[in-house]
């Protein structure tokens, strides 16, 4: 607190985000981080535009990456927006598409930078409880809102939604945005954008961060009809012209041209999380479906200790302190070797 702090500076309660430790040799599973790197022909690419013109402004419309990206979704270009980041455009959503007078729904569980982001931009909110297997029943959703925000795969549960279901609740919500947050989506799950022709009031936010390996450069991006796309672009051109820098603009240009590596090292994540899953359960681990590249798990052991035990071992994994979750962690997919060394370690702590 300082007296040259305004109120609403004093009023707002910042995102944490999970813990980046330094410690060598450690199993670092609680940021959900692709543990594989990104493509070579990415680092190529990173490697061949430091030059010179790093003196020179990026292309403020980032429009080699939007229409890459307009290629992949088979949408066209105005219906791609593109962020330093899904949070930034997830900020940018909130200022420009969810300030209304009704408040925004959005699951009781879920990523926790949606109260932050409603706070900043005083966006008036409604959390709805998931159901006690942190399913989420879209008729909860059948009520005046000023938007509908949801996560899918959810996080930190990794739940997916299908897709019948949120055809549904597009059907029956027409007169407000629902955005759905699909950071995790390219792990099993199937992303909404097929059904962006169909519905003007959908807007799909992906990211590099995660099936991308792209954590690092920080490129997200939302698709929608193109007024919803032209709001972003108002908001995000009185913001900053340039969120995209040069370097971010080719990694991601360069990701999306290897189709491969990306097929590769999802379906890597996907198999280990299967095989993560059995180890987990065998231990007596509760683990929730997940379409993701997390694990939602608990035990008869309290969380908080294991959690605890596992840190000081130099395993860094999730926990969400508080609330519906406290007993639950959050475990990232690693490597094949990480979530070996991490199943060791609870064997060790739990079966005697
Ligand atoms: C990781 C994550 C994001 C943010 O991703 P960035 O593109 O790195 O900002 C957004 N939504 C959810 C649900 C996430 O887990």
């Amino acid at each position: 607190m300082s007296r040259f702090w305004s109120e609403r500076v004093a009023g707002l309660e910042p995102y944490k985000p999970g813990e980046q430790p330094q410690v060598s040799g450690m199993v670092k599973l609680n940021t959900n981080e692709n543990p594989y790197g990104p493509s070579p022909q990415v680092l190529a690419a990173l490697k061949a535009h430091i030059t010179d013109d790093l003196r020179r402004y990026p292309d403020p419309e980032s429009t080699q990456l939007r229409d890459a990206l307009a290629q992949r979704f088979s949408l066209n270009r105005q219906q791609v927006f593109v962020g330093n980041g899904s949070d930034e455009v997830l900020a940018h959503v909130f200022h420009g598409l969810l300030q209304h007078p009704q408040p925004v729904l959005f699951p009781d569980i879920t990523y926790s930078f949606y109260t932050t982001y409603a706070r900043l931009y005083d966006v008036s909110y409604r959390m709805i409880p998931l159901d006690e297997n942190f399913a989420l029943n879209v008729e909860d959703y059948r009520q005046p809102n000023g938007g509908i925000l949801i996560a899918n795969p959810n996080a930190p549960t990794g739940r997916f939604l299908d897709l019948s279901a949120l055809r549904s609740l597009l059907r029956f919500n027409t007169d407000s945005v629902v955005v759905v947050d699909e950071a995790y989506i390219d792990f099993g799950g199937q992303s909404a954008a097929t059904m962006i022709a169909d519905f003007p009031n959908l807007l799909v936010v992906q990211t590099f961060s995660k099936s991308w390996s792209l954590a690092g450069m920080r490129v997200g991006f939302a698709m929608g009809q193109e007024p919803l796309i032209e709001a972003l672009n108002r908001i995000k051109n009185s913001f900053n012209s340039y969120p995209l820098d040069r370097l971010a603009q080719q990694a991601a240009v360069a990701a999306l041209q290897d189709v491969a590596w990306f097929a590769k090292t999802t379906q890597a994540i996907v198999d280990s999380r299967e095989q993560l899953t059995q180890g987990l359960v065998d231990l007596g681990f509760s683990v929730l479906p997940s379409a993701a590249n997390f694990l939602m798990v608990s035990h008869p052991r309290p969380a908080r200790e294991i959690c605890a035990d596992l840190r000081s071992k130099h395993i860094f994994v999730r926990h969400f302190a508080g609330g519906r979750i406290d007993n639950w962690l959050r475990v990232t997919v690693g490597l094949p070797e990480e979530n070996h060394r991490l199943l060791l370690a609870l064997q060790a702590m739990l079966v005697s």
